[in-house]
Protein backbone atom coordinates (compact mmCIF):
# COMPACT_ATOMS: atom_id res chain seq x y z
CA UNK A 1 0.00 0.00 0.00
CA UNK A 2 1.76 3.36 -0.55
CA UNK A 3 1.24 6.33 1.12
CA UNK A 4 -0.78 8.18 -1.32
CA UNK A 5 -3.20 5.91 -0.26
CA UNK A 6 -3.91 7.16 2.62
CA UNK A 7 -4.80 10.28 0.89
CA UNK A 8 -8.39 10.78 0.17
CA UNK A 9 -8.05 10.88 -3.46
CA UNK A 10 -10.30 8.97 -5.67
CA UNK A 11 -8.87 5.37 -7.13
CA UNK A 12 -8.53 6.82 -10.55
CA UNK A 13 -5.95 9.55 -9.09
CA UNK A 14 -4.69 6.51 -6.85
CA UNK A 15 -4.05 4.58 -9.82
CA UNK A 16 -2.62 7.35 -12.54
CA UNK A 17 0.36 8.01 -9.49
CA UNK A 18 1.08 4.38 -9.36
CA UNK A 19 1.28 4.78 -13.44
CA UNK A 20 3.41 7.65 -13.07
CA UNK A 21 5.96 5.45 -10.15
CA UNK A 22 5.01 7.67 -7.49
CA UNK A 23 4.87 5.43 -4.61
CA UNK A 24 4.87 7.98 -1.47
CA UNK A 25 3.89 12.12 -1.38
CA UNK A 26 6.79 14.37 -0.76
CA UNK A 27 6.49 16.70 1.70
CA UNK A 28 4.67 19.45 0.26
CA UNK A 29 2.21 17.11 -1.20
CA UNK A 30 1.73 15.25 2.39
CA UNK A 31 1.29 18.37 4.14
CA UNK A 32 -1.34 20.61 1.77
CA UNK A 33 -3.54 17.73 0.20
CA UNK A 34 -5.52 16.81 3.16
CA UNK A 35 -6.06 20.59 3.70
CA UNK A 36 -6.55 21.39 0.16
CA UNK A 37 -9.28 18.69 0.03
CA UNK A 38 -11.23 20.57 2.87
CA UNK A 39 -11.31 23.25 0.96
CA UNK A 40 -9.01 25.47 3.04
CA UNK A 41 -7.05 28.12 1.48
CA UNK A 42 -3.24 27.64 0.90
CA UNK A 43 0.19 28.95 1.00
CA UNK A 44 2.67 27.36 0.19
CA UNK A 45 6.33 28.32 0.48
CA UNK A 46 8.25 25.90 -2.31
CA UNK A 47 9.76 26.12 -5.22
CA UNK A 48 9.58 24.07 -8.65
CA UNK A 49 11.13 20.33 -7.87
CA UNK A 50 9.34 19.98 -4.55
CA UNK A 51 6.32 18.55 -6.37
CA UNK A 52 3.96 21.18 -5.82
CA UNK A 53 2.32 20.68 -9.30
CA UNK A 54 0.40 17.41 -7.79
CA UNK A 55 0.42 18.70 -4.50
CA UNK A 56 -2.27 21.20 -6.20
CA UNK A 57 -3.74 19.51 -8.75
CA UNK A 58 -4.61 16.04 -7.27
CA UNK A 59 -6.80 17.74 -5.11
CA UNK A 60 -8.33 20.13 -7.69
CA UNK A 61 -8.94 16.89 -10.13
CA UNK A 62 -10.70 14.97 -7.01
CA UNK A 63 -12.53 17.91 -6.52
CA UNK A 64 -14.28 18.45 -10.10
CA UNK A 65 -14.21 14.56 -10.16
CA UNK A 66 -16.62 14.11 -7.37
CA UNK A 67 -18.68 17.11 -7.95
CA UNK A 68 -19.15 17.28 -12.09
CA UNK A 69 -21.08 20.36 -13.17
CA UNK A 70 -21.75 21.38 -16.94
CA UNK A 71 -19.33 24.47 -17.58
CA UNK A 72 -20.48 27.12 -19.60
CA UNK A 73 -19.38 28.62 -22.62
CA UNK A 74 -16.18 30.50 -21.86
CA UNK A 75 -15.98 29.71 -18.44
CA UNK A 76 -13.84 27.56 -16.13
CA UNK A 77 -14.10 26.36 -12.42
CA UNK A 78 -10.40 26.19 -12.12
CA UNK A 79 -7.69 28.74 -12.99
CA UNK A 80 -4.20 27.79 -12.52
CA UNK A 81 -2.37 31.36 -13.57
CA UNK A 82 1.43 30.87 -13.72
CA UNK A 83 4.42 32.95 -15.15
CA UNK A 84 6.00 31.20 -18.18
CA UNK A 85 4.68 29.50 -20.95
CA UNK A 86 6.86 26.40 -20.64
CA UNK A 87 5.50 25.97 -16.83
CA UNK A 88 2.33 26.56 -17.93
CA UNK A 89 2.57 23.27 -20.82
CA UNK A 90 4.13 21.32 -18.01
CA UNK A 91 1.08 22.35 -15.52
CA UNK A 92 -1.20 21.18 -18.26
CA UNK A 93 0.74 18.17 -18.84
CA UNK A 94 0.65 16.27 -15.18
CA UNK A 95 -2.93 17.45 -14.99
CA UNK A 96 -3.84 15.60 -18.31
CA UNK A 97 -1.68 12.49 -16.84
CA UNK A 98 -3.19 12.63 -13.15
CA UNK A 99 -6.60 13.45 -14.68
CA UNK A 100 -6.48 9.84 -17.05
CA UNK A 101 -10.23 7.94 -17.14
CA UNK A 102 -11.70 10.75 -15.72
CA UNK A 103 -14.34 13.34 -16.88
CA UNK A 104 -12.12 16.43 -16.24
CA UNK A 105 -10.90 18.91 -19.10
CA UNK A 106 -8.00 20.96 -18.91
CA UNK A 107 -6.47 23.63 -21.50
CA UNK A 108 -3.79 25.87 -21.46
CA UNK A 109 -3.86 29.46 -22.54
CA UNK A 110 -0.12 31.45 -23.54
CA UNK A 111 1.07 34.09 -25.70
CA UNK A 112 3.28 33.54 -28.57
CA UNK A 113 1.41 31.05 -30.53
CA UNK A 114 -2.53 31.67 -32.35
CA UNK A 115 -5.15 32.27 -30.62
CA UNK A 116 -7.81 30.51 -32.44
CA UNK A 117 -7.62 27.37 -30.99
CA UNK A 118 -7.99 28.23 -27.64
CA UNK A 119 -10.67 30.56 -28.59
CA UNK A 120 -12.29 27.36 -30.07
CA UNK A 121 -11.36 24.97 -26.76
CA UNK A 122 -12.92 28.01 -24.26
CA UNK A 123 -16.12 28.18 -26.65
CA UNK A 124 -16.83 24.99 -24.70
CA UNK A 125 -15.79 25.59 -21.37
CA UNK A 126 -13.57 23.88 -19.28
CA UNK A 127 -13.12 22.51 -15.86
CA UNK A 128 -9.09 23.42 -15.67
CA UNK A 129 -7.68 26.44 -17.23
CA UNK A 130 -3.53 26.49 -17.10
CA UNK A 131 -2.91 30.48 -18.12
CA UNK A 132 0.13 32.85 -18.42
CA UNK A 133 -1.22 36.10 -17.44
CA UNK A 134 -0.73 38.14 -21.15
CA UNK A 135 -2.86 35.88 -23.12
CA UNK A 136 -5.21 35.54 -20.53
CA UNK A 137 -5.84 39.38 -20.28
CA UNK A 138 -6.07 39.14 -24.22
CA UNK A 139 -8.90 36.79 -24.30
CA UNK A 140 -10.74 37.86 -21.18
CA UNK A 141 -10.96 41.62 -22.85
CA UNK A 142 -12.44 40.06 -26.02
CA UNK A 143 -14.94 38.17 -24.16
CA UNK A 144 -13.81 34.71 -24.96
CA UNK A 145 -12.47 33.73 -21.18
CA UNK A 146 -14.89 34.77 -17.81
CA UNK A 147 -14.16 34.03 -14.36
CA UNK A 148 -17.65 34.09 -13.14
CA UNK A 149 -17.70 30.65 -12.12
CA UNK A 150 -14.05 30.26 -10.71
CA UNK A 151 -14.01 27.69 -7.60
CA UNK A 152 -10.50 27.55 -7.27
CA UNK A 153 -7.88 29.61 -8.07
CA UNK A 154 -4.25 28.90 -7.86
CA UNK A 155 -1.86 31.91 -8.19
CA UNK A 156 1.70 29.67 -8.94
CA UNK A 157 5.03 31.36 -8.51
CA UNK A 158 3.68 34.29 -7.12
CA UNK A 159 7.60 35.91 -6.78
CA UNK A 160 8.43 35.39 -10.04
CA UNK A 161 5.37 37.04 -11.85
CA UNK A 162 6.96 39.91 -9.82
CA UNK A 163 10.11 39.58 -11.16
CA UNK A 164 8.78 39.31 -14.65
CA UNK A 165 6.56 42.37 -14.27
CA UNK A 166 3.73 40.62 -14.55
CA UNK A 167 2.34 41.73 -11.40
CA UNK A 168 -0.43 44.36 -12.30
CA UNK A 169 -1.64 42.18 -14.77
CA UNK A 170 -2.23 39.54 -12.01
CA UNK A 171 -4.04 42.03 -9.72
CA UNK A 172 -6.32 42.43 -12.54
CA UNK A 173 -7.09 39.12 -13.20
CA UNK A 174 -7.99 38.68 -9.33
CA UNK A 175 -9.79 42.02 -9.63
CA UNK A 176 -12.06 39.39 -12.24
CA UNK A 177 -12.36 36.40 -10.03
CA UNK A 178 -15.66 35.68 -7.77
CA UNK A 179 -15.44 36.27 -4.07
CA UNK A 180 -15.72 33.12 -2.76
CA UNK A 181 -13.56 30.64 -4.13
CA UNK A 182 -10.77 28.47 -2.81
CA UNK A 183 -7.27 30.10 -3.09
CA UNK A 184 -4.14 28.63 -3.02
CA UNK A 185 -0.87 30.67 -3.65
CA UNK A 186 2.61 29.38 -4.40
CA UNK A 187 5.68 31.27 -4.26
CA UNK A 188 9.60 30.28 -3.74
CA UNK A 189 10.28 33.64 -1.62
CA UNK A 190 8.31 35.84 0.08
CA UNK A 191 8.81 39.45 -0.59
CA UNK A 192 6.85 42.28 1.24
CA UNK A 193 4.60 42.61 -1.75
CA UNK A 194 3.72 39.16 -2.05
CA UNK A 195 3.36 38.83 1.64
CA UNK A 196 1.14 41.82 1.35
CA UNK A 197 -0.97 40.29 -1.68
CA UNK A 198 -1.31 36.44 0.16
CA UNK A 199 -2.68 38.26 3.73
CA UNK A 200 -5.38 40.38 1.08
CA UNK A 201 -5.85 36.99 -0.57
CA UNK A 202 -6.30 34.28 1.26
CA UNK A 203 -8.81 33.83 4.54
CA UNK A 204 -7.50 31.67 6.97
CA UNK A 205 -4.94 30.35 5.04
CA UNK A 206 -3.01 26.54 6.21
CA UNK A 207 0.51 27.59 5.38
CA UNK A 208 3.33 25.07 4.01
CA UNK A 209 7.02 26.04 4.00
CA UNK A 210 9.15 23.52 1.95
CA UNK A 211 12.83 25.31 2.29
CA UNK A 212 15.13 24.85 -0.81
CA UNK A 213 18.22 23.98 1.58
CA UNK A 214 16.49 20.95 3.02
CA UNK A 215 14.56 19.55 -0.25
CA UNK A 216 17.37 20.29 -2.50
CA UNK A 217 20.77 21.85 -2.24
CA UNK A 218 21.72 19.32 0.21
CA UNK A 219 21.75 16.48 -2.08
CA UNK A 220 23.45 18.27 -5.17
CA UNK A 221 27.37 17.47 -5.09
CA UNK A 222 28.26 21.29 -5.53
CA UNK A 223 31.51 22.72 -6.60
CA UNK A 224 32.93 26.19 -7.69
CA UNK A 225 35.94 26.48 -10.24
CA UNK A 226 37.94 29.47 -10.00
CA UNK A 227 38.41 30.34 -13.27
CA UNK A 228 39.44 33.83 -15.60
CA UNK A 229 36.45 34.98 -17.53
CA UNK A 230 38.16 34.47 -20.72
CA UNK A 231 38.97 31.22 -19.49
CA UNK A 232 35.19 30.07 -19.00
CA UNK A 233 34.66 28.73 -22.80
CA UNK A 234 38.29 26.24 -22.52
CA UNK A 235 36.82 24.86 -19.06
CA UNK A 236 33.77 24.24 -20.41
CA UNK A 237 34.79 22.34 -23.22
CA UNK A 238 36.58 20.41 -20.71
CA UNK A 239 33.99 19.52 -18.42
CA UNK A 240 31.71 18.47 -21.21
CA UNK A 241 34.08 16.31 -22.58
CA UNK A 242 33.64 14.07 -19.28
CA UNK A 243 32.18 10.68 -19.59
CA UNK A 244 29.93 11.19 -16.34
CA UNK A 245 28.39 14.78 -17.51
CA UNK A 246 25.44 13.36 -19.83
CA UNK A 247 22.75 15.95 -20.40
CA UNK A 248 23.76 19.23 -18.56
CA UNK A 249 21.89 22.91 -18.32
CA UNK A 250 23.91 25.61 -19.06
CA UNK A 251 23.11 28.96 -16.90
CA UNK A 252 24.07 32.45 -18.14
CA UNK A 253 23.02 35.56 -17.02
CA UNK A 254 21.52 37.23 -19.56
CA UNK A 255 20.28 35.97 -23.23
CA UNK A 256 23.06 37.62 -25.26
CA UNK A 257 25.28 35.58 -22.87
CA UNK A 258 23.50 32.11 -23.83
CA UNK A 259 23.60 32.83 -27.04
CA UNK A 260 27.22 33.58 -27.11
CA UNK A 261 28.01 30.34 -25.09
CA UNK A 262 25.76 28.55 -27.84
CA UNK A 263 28.11 30.19 -30.98
CA UNK A 264 31.35 29.37 -29.18
CA UNK A 265 30.48 25.48 -28.33
CA UNK A 266 29.10 25.35 -31.98
CA UNK A 267 32.95 26.67 -33.33
CA UNK A 268 33.89 23.60 -31.68
CA UNK A 269 31.07 21.18 -33.33
CA UNK A 270 29.54 20.70 -29.82
CA UNK A 271 26.02 20.73 -30.69
CA UNK A 272 23.83 22.84 -28.25
CA UNK A 273 20.68 25.08 -28.23
CA UNK A 274 19.81 28.22 -26.24
CA UNK A 275 16.19 29.00 -24.29
CA UNK A 276 15.51 32.52 -23.30
CA UNK A 277 13.06 35.44 -23.47
CA UNK A 278 14.06 36.36 -27.34
CA UNK A 279 13.54 33.19 -28.99
CA UNK A 280 9.80 32.34 -30.45
CA UNK A 281 7.88 29.58 -28.48
CA UNK A 282 8.51 27.04 -31.70
CA UNK A 283 12.08 27.69 -30.93
CA UNK A 284 11.83 26.88 -27.27
CA UNK A 285 9.49 24.26 -27.65
CA UNK A 286 11.82 22.57 -30.15
CA UNK A 287 14.84 22.97 -27.84
CA UNK A 288 13.25 22.10 -24.94
CA UNK A 289 11.74 18.63 -26.67
CA UNK A 290 15.01 17.42 -28.29
CA UNK A 291 16.89 17.74 -24.41
CA UNK A 292 13.94 16.19 -22.77
CA UNK A 293 13.75 12.89 -25.65
CA UNK A 294 17.52 12.81 -24.90
CA UNK A 295 18.90 13.57 -28.60
CA UNK A 296 20.57 17.36 -27.19
CA UNK A 297 22.57 17.16 -24.41
CA UNK A 298 23.44 21.09 -23.89
CA UNK A 299 20.66 23.41 -23.30
CA UNK A 300 22.06 26.94 -22.46
CA UNK A 301 19.15 29.02 -20.35
CA UNK A 302 18.65 31.93 -18.67
CA UNK A 303 17.17 32.11 -15.36
CA UNK A 304 13.87 33.30 -15.94
CA UNK A 305 13.73 30.60 -19.34
CA UNK A 306 14.50 28.01 -17.58
CA UNK A 307 12.35 28.06 -14.17
CA UNK A 308 10.05 25.24 -14.03
CA UNK A 309 12.03 23.27 -16.46
CA UNK A 310 11.49 19.52 -15.15
CA UNK A 311 14.07 16.78 -17.38
CA UNK A 312 14.24 14.23 -14.98
CA UNK A 313 17.37 12.92 -16.37
CA UNK A 314 19.91 16.55 -15.88
CA UNK A 315 23.07 14.99 -14.83
CA UNK A 316 24.54 17.92 -14.80
CA UNK A 317 23.87 22.26 -13.91
CA UNK A 318 26.43 24.46 -14.77
CA UNK A 319 26.14 27.52 -14.18
CA UNK A 320 28.80 29.17 -16.53
CA UNK A 321 27.98 32.42 -14.98
CA UNK A 322 27.00 32.71 -11.20
CA UNK A 323 23.41 34.39 -10.52
CA UNK A 324 23.63 37.67 -8.61
CA UNK A 325 20.52 36.83 -7.01
CA UNK A 326 21.35 33.70 -4.69
CA UNK A 327 17.54 32.54 -4.47
CA UNK A 328 17.91 31.61 -8.24
CA UNK A 329 21.57 29.96 -7.48
CA UNK A 330 19.31 27.39 -5.92
CA UNK A 331 16.85 27.58 -8.68
CA UNK A 332 19.05 26.77 -10.96
CA UNK A 333 21.32 23.39 -8.75
CA UNK A 334 17.60 22.96 -8.45
CA UNK A 335 16.88 21.62 -12.18
CA UNK A 336 19.52 18.58 -11.48
CA UNK A 337 18.39 15.89 -8.55
CA UNK A 338 14.57 16.15 -9.40
CA UNK A 339 12.66 13.94 -7.44
CA UNK A 340 15.08 12.27 -5.18
CA UNK A 341 18.09 11.58 -8.08
CA UNK A 342 21.18 12.82 -7.35
CA UNK A 343 22.58 15.32 -9.26
CA UNK A 344 26.51 17.74 -10.01
CA UNK A 345 26.12 21.52 -9.65
CA UNK A 346 29.70 22.85 -11.44
CA UNK A 347 29.72 26.81 -10.47
CA UNK A 348 32.27 28.62 -12.70
CA UNK A 349 33.11 32.10 -10.62
CA UNK A 350 35.33 34.87 -11.81
CA UNK A 351 37.10 37.19 -9.60
CA UNK A 352 34.41 39.72 -10.60
CA UNK A 353 31.72 37.10 -9.39
CA UNK A 354 33.62 36.16 -5.79
CA UNK A 355 31.25 38.86 -4.32
CA UNK A 356 28.40 36.36 -6.01
CA UNK A 357 29.51 33.39 -4.99
CA UNK A 358 29.61 34.77 -1.14
CA UNK A 359 25.99 36.08 -1.07
CA UNK A 360 25.33 32.10 -2.33
CA UNK A 361 27.25 30.60 0.25
CA UNK A 362 25.33 33.10 2.89
CA UNK A 363 22.15 32.45 1.45
CA UNK A 364 22.28 28.63 1.54
CA UNK A 365 23.95 28.62 4.83
CA UNK A 366 27.07 26.48 3.09
CA UNK A 367 30.70 26.69 1.68
CA UNK A 368 31.09 25.37 -1.34
CA UNK A 369 34.12 23.32 -1.81
CA UNK A 370 36.33 24.43 -4.47
CA UNK A 371 37.51 22.69 -7.30
CA UNK A 372 41.12 23.01 -7.87
CA UNK A 373 42.00 20.14 -9.84
CA UNK A 374 40.51 21.94 -13.04
CA UNK A 375 43.46 22.73 -15.38
CA UNK A 376 41.91 26.72 -15.27
CA UNK A 377 42.40 26.94 -11.91
CA UNK A 378 43.07 30.99 -10.81
CA UNK A 379 44.48 31.06 -14.09
CA UNK A 380 44.34 34.61 -15.22
CA UNK A 381 43.20 35.65 -18.34
CA UNK A 382 42.02 38.84 -18.47
CA UNK A 383 43.33 41.90 -15.83
CA UNK A 384 40.90 42.71 -12.96
CA UNK A 385 39.69 46.13 -13.17
CA UNK A 386 41.18 47.38 -9.46
CA UNK A 387 44.21 46.47 -10.43
CA UNK A 388 44.32 47.26 -14.16
CA UNK A 389 41.44 49.65 -14.93
CA UNK A 390 40.37 48.69 -18.55
CA UNK A 391 40.83 51.26 -21.39
CA UNK A 392 37.64 53.14 -22.64
CA UNK A 393 36.92 51.02 -25.33
CA UNK A 394 34.85 48.54 -23.67
CA UNK A 395 35.68 44.55 -22.89
CA UNK A 396 39.21 44.98 -23.79
CA UNK A 397 40.39 41.56 -25.04
CA UNK A 398 44.20 42.26 -23.15
CA UNK A 399 45.70 38.97 -22.26
CA UNK A 400 48.14 38.44 -18.90
CA UNK A 401 51.35 37.82 -19.27
CA UNK A 402 50.18 33.86 -18.27
CA UNK A 403 49.01 32.53 -21.36
CA UNK A 404 50.51 29.02 -20.61
CA UNK A 405 47.00 27.57 -19.10
CA UNK A 406 49.64 26.12 -16.69
CA UNK A 407 47.65 25.65 -12.84
CA UNK A 408 48.58 28.08 -10.25
CA UNK A 409 47.55 25.93 -7.25
CA UNK A 410 49.99 23.27 -6.38
CA UNK A 411 47.74 22.84 -3.81
CA UNK A 412 46.96 18.55 -3.57
CA UNK A 413 43.54 18.43 -1.96
CA UNK A 414 40.85 17.96 -4.61
CA UNK A 415 38.66 20.51 -3.11
CA UNK A 416 38.92 22.81 -0.55
CA UNK A 417 37.53 26.07 0.73
CA UNK A 418 38.05 29.23 -1.82
CA UNK A 419 39.47 31.78 0.61
CA UNK A 420 42.90 31.17 -0.33
CA UNK A 421 41.44 32.37 -3.48
CA UNK A 422 40.25 35.38 -1.70
CA UNK A 423 43.80 36.12 -0.37
CA UNK A 424 45.66 35.17 -3.25
CA UNK A 425 43.11 37.95 -4.90
CA UNK A 426 43.83 40.34 -2.66
CA UNK A 427 47.71 40.31 -2.91
CA UNK A 428 47.39 39.99 -6.47
CA UNK A 429 48.78 36.55 -7.45
CA UNK A 430 45.16 35.64 -9.07
CA UNK A 431 43.91 37.74 -11.47
P1 LIG B 1 7.19 19.91 -9.46
O1 LIG B 1 7.76 20.53 -8.22
O2 LIG B 1 5.73 19.86 -9.44
O3 LIG B 1 7.77 20.52 -10.68
O4 LIG B 1 7.66 18.37 -9.47
C1 LIG B 1 8.98 17.97 -9.60
C2 LIG B 1 9.13 16.58 -10.16
O5 LIG B 1 8.81 15.60 -9.18
C3 LIG B 1 8.27 16.26 -11.36
O6 LIG B 1 9.09 15.53 -12.27
C4 LIG B 1 7.19 15.35 -10.84
O7 LIG B 1 6.73 14.50 -11.85
C5 LIG B 1 7.92 14.61 -9.74
N1 LIG B 1 7.07 14.19 -8.63
C6 LIG B 1 6.05 14.88 -8.08
N2 LIG B 1 5.53 14.20 -7.03
C7 LIG B 1 6.23 13.07 -6.91
C8 LIG B 1 6.18 11.95 -6.00
N3 LIG B 1 5.30 11.90 -5.02
N4 LIG B 1 7.06 10.95 -6.18
C9 LIG B 1 7.98 11.01 -7.18
N5 LIG B 1 8.07 12.02 -8.07
C10 LIG B 1 7.23 13.04 -7.93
Amino acid sequence: MSDFESLDLLPSIQKALRNKGYTTPTPIQAQSIPHLLEGKDLLGIAQTGTGKTAAFSLPIINHLAKNSVKVKSSHARVLILTPTRELASQIEENIRSYSRGLRVSTTVVFGGVGKSPQIKTMKQGVDILVATPGRLLDLMSEGYIKLGDIEIFVLDEADRMLDMGFFRDVKKVIAKLPKKKQTLLFSATMPDTISSLATSLLVNPKKVEITPQATTVEKIDQSINLVAKSNKPALLKSILAREEVKSVLIFTRTKHGANRVVTQLEKSSIQAAAIHGNKSQNAREKALGSFRSGKLKILVATDIAARGIDVPHVTHVINYELPNDPESYVHRIGRTARAGREGVAIGFCDPEELKFLKDIERFIKMKIPVDVNHEFHGVAGKPVPSRAPRPAGRNSRGKSPNKSNEPQSTTPEKKHSHKHFFRKKKKGLVK
